[in-house]
């Protein structure tokens, strides 16, 4: 469901635009001030050139558009999302100015732990191809026995959390008892725009994890409208749903 600048993801989860610089303009100005040329408007001969420059992977115009996302999404999906360093900068010394991955830590705040708990018909099976995350769903009798299974679990992790904070230990130790891959972690992620497709032709595709898929559908229908010509040539084949 998308709201203003806001999907919503998952059970708890969303993706939020939070920021924009550029626009399909800042691709062709950058690529054309080698010419000393700027266009004041998206002209057909500007929709060539951003073609060109996406078919013959002239990628740098693409890194001068820049946006920022706030995302609210299960651990695992971050620690997926994480690896995307390169335009989207998070690690010291990597040369890339974009510092840019700040993330609720739980070290400080308390807010209340928020899990990503799949439905009764959500659940996947082991997939028959190894390369797959995951195949058809299994039965729906077994996904409700899951849903339970895990709630418990979940419940059970949180009184050990509430009692270790209430014994006086410190937040971030208290959080060791949390269940850590399905709890909903929100970060800022600011990225290129050649970044951001890079992201998108990966977690697209059927052999990412139906999770960050889901997240990645969401970024692809929050930057298309603003940038339609450079996704659509960046990433051609993707259909935003
Ligand atoms: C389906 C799937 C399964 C995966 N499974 C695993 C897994 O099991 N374990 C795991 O650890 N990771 C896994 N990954 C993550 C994967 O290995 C990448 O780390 C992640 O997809 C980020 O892509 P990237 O490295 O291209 O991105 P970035 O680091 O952002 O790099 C972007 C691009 O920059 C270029 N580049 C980056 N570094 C260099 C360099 N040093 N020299 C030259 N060019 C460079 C490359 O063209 C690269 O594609 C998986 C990814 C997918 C999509």
């Amino acid at each position: 469901m998308s709201h203003n600048n806001r999907v919503s993801v998952l059970d708890n989860g969303y993706v939020r635009l939070v920021d924009v610089m550029g626009s399909d303009l800042t691709v062709v100005n950058s690529a054309r001030c080698s010419y000393a040329k700027e266009s004041a408007e998206l002209s057909e001969r500007d929709i060539r050139l951003i073609k060109f420059l996406a078919r013959e992977q002239h990628t740098s115009p693409f890194r001068h558009a820049i946006a920022q996302f706030e995302i609210y999404a299960p651990l695992m999906v971050a620690r997926q999302w994480w690896k995307y360093i390169v335009g989207s900068a998070h690690q010291e010394g990597t040369g890339d100015s974009l510092d840019a991955w700040n993330e609720s830590s739980r070290r400080y705040v308390t807010e209340e732990p928020t899990f990503y708990i799949p439905q009764a018909d959500e659940w996947r099976s082991a997939p028959e191809n190894s390369k797959q995350g995951s195949g058809e769903p299994v039965d729906t009798s077994v996904g409700d026995e899951l849903v339970e299974r895990l709630k418990f679990y979940v419940a059970h992790g949180m009184y050990l959390y509430e009692e270790a904070l209430g014994a006086g230990v410190c937040p971030e130790q208290a959080r060791l008892f949390l269940p850590a891959y399905g709890m909903y972690v929100r970060w800022y992620w600011t990225a290129s725009l050649q970044s951001i497709a890079h992201f998108l032709a990966q977690r697209l595709e059927h052999d990412a994890q139906v999770e960050i898929q889901a997240y990645a559908k969401a970024i692809l229908a929050l930057i298309e409208p603003r940038f339609p010509v450079a996704i659509g040539e960046l990433i051609p084949e993707k259909e935003d749903e």
